[in-house]
């Protein structure tokens, strides 16, 4: 038996790091500008323990083309590195001196906002350039250094007088094939996704600003400018500052600088702290969902230490919550060397359920701080809220004290309420409480109607997904059950105080439904007959709540109902055989004419129910015309 160690030779590691480590190439200035960063806020680290004896001061980094020499550098004013240290940090690929940092300092930077983790970042300048050049000063008392590289693993490194100020300048020579990264567009591009919020002020190029004009300066009197650095990005953003000391402009100036294309205000804000069992900050907006055409586009974005890292964020953020927007920081979240995958994890799960908490406690809150302001916000948000209440069950299990069941009649209840309003006179026969909802307020309308005239509060629920909501709650709570208003047998699931007393003997009842079922001739329906108020409609078309909430489910593709196609027509005709039209059509000798009177009778139940169309609805026209004539 033979044992031994594979051999990998850095030659054959470079070529492979250039061309597969990193799919996307323009990562490498976000990894650049990480280093730059972690270098200086090093410094601020060290300065800040005594340990490393300079001015801190006010430093920046700065990104600087040079077109006619193919030059793109970057530089900072951090610790630097003294000769040694480029031995050790730059020349050994794969060592991380950003974790050995963290690792010697543990006790007190745990909070420094380091950045840098695999000791790989740095070799992402290779996929675009032919030559990368680093100049040098440490912090300490050293010479500056020169290290050279044309991406071979041969490297130069000597000591310089070219610089004499603390800090790293990194140059890269523009490859051939990567020469857009010459481009002031690009850059500025690139730095606007990545660096946006990066805690360290970054200069790319100048501005001009001009100069307030003296109060008492003449009317023609030309105002002065001046060039100043142009900083391109806000090193603090809302979510690295404490909620109470933000106000709620600041959060609405925080969301634009996030979605410069976004012109209209969020609905509301969650902001996101907590520093165990993992870190994560961030702040949540819940935005109108009504028109909204950069759905796609302005979507929640994910951060570490404030670098951009996606704006994929499936898998962290609940599947509910995905319509949200907003930002998300944690250097807890596992994500492999070009930060582009989210490695599964049970960190990830952790962090998706402390959100959804999060969520429903601000939820919570918001209702309870300001009820009326709530419920005018409800129709806005209430697709999240029960799209998570189908799909989460720990979101489900709190959502009673924030879900809003808006009446026919524009009032807004919360489920307990809505229970109280309801028992005494919604429950059936077992006690069950019915609750009864239209989907389609303008549609079911005389069914609504119908029903508000015996006193019972009709809910409405129109967003696509209510059937599932429906059965969630059917399931998750006791002894209730939903209808809609125009399903059968509502007038049965009702308690009524006082019975209603028969027109009709049996005989005649059965003449009444013999009649009605030959005229219709239709095997859709059901003739039913019931004992109803004289007032009530003489014919209603109701559907069985069954059916209806099996084609509804299909429609919306879930609850497994998939493949399942096909579900019947069925209806009832409800005749009521208290009416007075009832009593005429028994009376009513001539059959032509009898079945005449039912097949319009049947017709305007249609009409009630949407159902009248086609060739069916001109005939009913020009038949209720030719009748006006008469
Ligand atoms: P990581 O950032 O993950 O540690 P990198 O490959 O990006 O790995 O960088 C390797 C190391 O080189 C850094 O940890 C740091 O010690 C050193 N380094 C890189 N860039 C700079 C810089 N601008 N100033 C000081 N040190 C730097
Ligand atoms: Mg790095």
């Amino acid at each position: 038996m033979t044992k031994g160690n594979i051999n990998v030779s850095v030659e054959n590691i470079f070529p492979l790091i250039k061309k597969f480590l990193y799919s996307d190439h323009e990562i490498f200035l976000r990894e650049l500008i990480s280093n730059a960063t972690d270098a200086t806020l090093k410094l601020k680290h060290l300065t800040s323990i005594g340990e490393a004896k300079v001015e801190y001061g006010n430093p920046k980094i700065e990104v600087k083309i040079d077109k006619e020499n193919r030059m793109l550098t970057i530089t900072d004013q951090g610790v630097g590195m003294t000769g040694e240290e480029v031995e050790k940090y730059i020349n050994q690929v794969a060592f991380s001196g950003a974790e050995e940092f963290l690792e010697k300092y543990k006790d007190t930077a745990k909070d420094s906002g380091i950045i840098g983790h695999f000791g790989l970042g740095f070799y992402s300048a290779f996929m675009v350039a032919e030559k990368v050049e680093i100049v040098t000063k440490s912090y300490k008392d050293e010479p500056a250094v020169r290290w050279i590289c044309d991406g071979s693993p041969e490297f130069t490194l000597e000591e310089t007088a070219d610089k004499s100020e603390r800090g790293t300048e990194i140059i890269l020579y523009i490859a051939e094939d990567s020469t857009e990264f010459l481009e002031e567009s690009k850059i500025r591009e690139l730095l606007l996704k990545y660096n946006k919020f990066m805690p360290v002020p970054i200069k790319f190029g100048t501005k001009t600003h001009t100069l307030p004009l003296p109060e008492d300066a003449p009317e023609d009197a030309v105002a002065e400018t001046e060039e100043v650095d142009n900083i391109i990005n806000n090193p603090t953003p809302a979510w690295t500052i404490a909620p109470s000391e933000l106000t709620n402009e600041d959060y609405m100036k925080f969301y634009h600088e996030l979605y410069p294309m976004q012109f209209e205000e969020p609905l509301f804000n969650i902001h996101l702290n907590v520093d165990y069992p993992f870190n994560l900050t961030g702040v949540l907006f819940f935005p109108k969902l009504s028109n909204n055409l950069n759905i796609e586009k302005d979507k929640i974005q994910l951060y570490q230490n404030q670098v951009f890292v996606t704006d994929e964020v499936k898998g962290i953020v609940p599947d509910f919550l995905m319509l949200l927007r907003g930002v998300i920081d944690s250097p807890d979240i596992p994500l492999n060397v070009s930060r582009s995958y989210l490695q599964a994890d049970g960190a990830v799960k952790k962090i998706s359920s402390y959100i959804t908490k999060k969520v429903a406690d601000k939820m919570a809150s918001l209702i309870n701080e300001n009820r009326e302001d709530y419920e005018k916000k409800w129709n806005d948000i209430k697709v999240v809220i029960e799209y998570g209440i189908v799909t989460e069950e720990k979101f489900a299990e709190k959502s009673d004290k924030f879900t809003l069941y808006p009446t026919t009649d524009g009032k807004y209840f919360l489920w307990n309420e809505l229970e109280e309003k309801i028992k005494p006179n919604q429950t059936d026969k077992d006690g069950k409480l019915i609750v009864l909802y239209a989907s389609n307020a303008d549609e079911q309308h005389s069914y609504i109607q119908a029903a508000k005239d015996k006193g019972y509060e009709v809910l409405l629920m129109d967003s696509p997904i209510i059937p599932h909501v429906i059965q969630k709650l059917e399931t998750s709570k006791d002894n209730i059950s939903f209808a809609r208003v125009d399903a059968d047998h509502i007038n049965n699931l009702i308690k009524k105080d006082e019975p209603v007393i028969s027109k009709l003997n049996e005989t005649e009842k059965e003449s009444l439904k013999k009649n009605v079922e030959e005229s219709i001739g239709d095997s859709k329906f059901t003739v039913q007959l019931e004992d109803l108020d004289s007032s009530d409609a003489p014919f209603t078309i109701t559907q069985p709540e069954f059916m209806r909430r099996m084609k509804d489910m299909q429609a919306t593709g879930g609850g497994g109902m998939f493949g399942m196609g096909g579900f019947p027509e069925m209806y009832n005709l409800v005749v009521n055989s208290n009416s007075e039209f009832a009593g005429q059509i028994l009376k009513t000798e001539d059959a032509e004419q009898k079945a005449g009177l039912i097949k319009h009778a049947l017709d305007l139940a249609k009409l009630s129910q949407n159902l009248l169309k086609g060739k069916e609805l001109t005939d009913f026209i020009q038949r209720s015309y030719k009748q006006l004539e008469k």
